[in-house]
């Protein structure tokens, strides 16, 4: 009986596993050719400012639908892209994509910010900053409109280059966010040496802010601290409407999360343009 049962378990182990194989094995086949066969696509999560829900910023954020897969979110393929740099033209796709889709909002009237995440791996390339000002140029996105997020992470990753590649990057104009921060020790220490204009709390601090009275000194400590060193600070992963109201009480100056907006296709975000924000 119990020995059956115990096989059972066991083929049922193996076989999850297998497919889990071989659907990396297919994401490692066929990530190379993703570009061309133009199977990325872009989502958009607004950004608001919490003190009259307006959406101030969209970020763009990755999606691979691959033929035989479900639609795949970064965390299935971003570390093979790393791993291959794969992950150089799919930045480069991201960006002009993303800066000539929203410089088609703004001929819809529409301007906002435009954020998109970049790669360590990006930061080792020399041409990243022209690789950058060609996109702007191209696009006729107004620099200061584009905000490039990186990690906490990746600043640690290649600290001078990074530092270097940052400085180059703000003298062309475009906006500097540090994400998922807090979730590295030596956080406060960037503070101090990165050009950064916003910092993005990490959704982390954020789950349990309406409850947990630790996390809400810290949500607290850091939005104070934002704005003593004259930065923007926004707060990721809002869910709830009590999420939201602490967030407001401690005076934080925007937010992104489900309760506003999930990542949604261009189309939809347009659809739902009027609505993001209504009733809160
Ligand atoms: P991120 O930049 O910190 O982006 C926020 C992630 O949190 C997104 O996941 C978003 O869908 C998710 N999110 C938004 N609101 C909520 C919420 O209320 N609750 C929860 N639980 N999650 C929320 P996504 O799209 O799966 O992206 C994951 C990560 O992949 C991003 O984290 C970013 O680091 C990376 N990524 C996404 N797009 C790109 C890209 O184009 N290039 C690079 N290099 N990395 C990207
Ligand atoms: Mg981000
Ligand atoms: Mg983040
Ligand atoms: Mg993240």
């Amino acid at each position: 009986e119990a020995k059956s049962k115990g096989e059972n378990k066991c083929i049922y182990y193996t076989s999850s596993m297998n497919a889990n194989l071989s659907e990396q094995i297919i994401i490692e086949k066929d990530l190379r050719h993703a570009i061309n066969r133009n199977e990325f696509l872009l989502y958009y999560q607004p950004q608001l400012d919490l003190s009259n829900n307006q959406i101030v910023g969209l970020e763009a954020l990755i999606r691979w639908q691959h033929p035989n897969l479900q639609l795949m979110a970064p965390d299935k393929f971003m570390k093979v892209a790393e791993e291959t740099e794969l992950i150089i033209p799919i930045g480069e796709w991201v960006l002009r994509t993303a800066c000539n889709q929203m410089n088609f909002l703004k001929t819809k009237g529409y301007p906002c910010r435009l954020s998109v995440n970049l790669s360590s791996i990006q930061f080792l390339q020399d041409n990243l900053v022209d690789m950058v000002q060609d996109v702007i140029t191209e696009s006729g996105i107004d620099p200061n409109n584009l905000v490039l997020e990186v990690t906490e992470s990746t600043l640690v990753e290649n600290l001078d280059v990074t530092v270097d590649q940052l400085k180059r990057l703000k003298s062309i104009g475009v906006q500097i966010a540090l994400d998922d921060f807090g979730t590295l020790y030596s956080s406060l220490n960037y503070l101090k040496h990165f050009p950064i204009d916003i910092i993005k709390i990490d959704k982390s601090f954020v789950r349990n802010s309406a409850s947990d009275k630790r996390d809400i000194e810290i949500l607290k400590t850091i939005i104070r601290l934002g704005k003593n060193l004259k930065l923007k600070v926004l707060a990721e992963g809002i869910e709830t409407k009590n999420q939201l109201e602490m967030l407001k009480a401690l005076d934080c100056e925007e937010g992104q999360g489900y309760l506003f907006s999930r990542p949604l296709a261009m189309e939809e975000f347009i659809k739902n343009l009027y609505t993001v924000g209504n009733g809160m």
